[in-house]
């Protein structure tokens, strides 16, 4: 059974300016900058509480993230929920029927094993399971 909201990501046009506003103005402090080359992404990582919330910068005009901004703006771009098999929990979903994006896990910043399920099968959010030791 998933067990919490493990990060919301919120996809920025800029993440220097994005980090100004959540660490400056709001106040939550980011555990830095990581680049993952496969997701044409930058993020930022900002603990609150038992939960993230996930600043994701585009470094690619093809990459999903920029994609998204451009037909939809900026703003939530998924929700990650945190699994502790994700292997089981990916074969549980396709025994199920669920659309998923990702069939196997993948690297995902801060060393956690990712995987998206379409948004067609989760009522139109980007769902991604997250498994990582902490
Ligand atoms: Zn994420």
């Amino acid at each position: 059974m998933p067990k919490k909201i493990d990060h919301i990501g919120l996809a920025v046009r800029n993440l220097e300016e994005a980090l100004k506003f959540y660490e400056e103005t709001l106040g939550i402090q980011s555990t830095g900058v990581e680049e993952v080359e496969e997701q044409k992404v930058r993020i930022a990582f900002l603990p609150v509480g038992e939960s993230k919330i996930e600043l994701l910068e585009s470094t690619d005009p093809e990459g999903p993230v920029a994609k998204f901004i451009e037909s939809r703006g900026e703003g939530i771009q998924h929700v990650a929920v945190r699994v502790d098999n994700i292997e089981e929990k990916l074969k549980e979903m396709e025994e199920k029927g669920v659309r998923l994006i990702d069939k196997t896990p993948r690297y995902g910043a801060g060393g956690a094993r990712i995987a998206f399920l379409h948004p067609k099968s989760t009522f139109g959010v980007l769902l991604e399971l997250c498994e990582r030791d902490e």
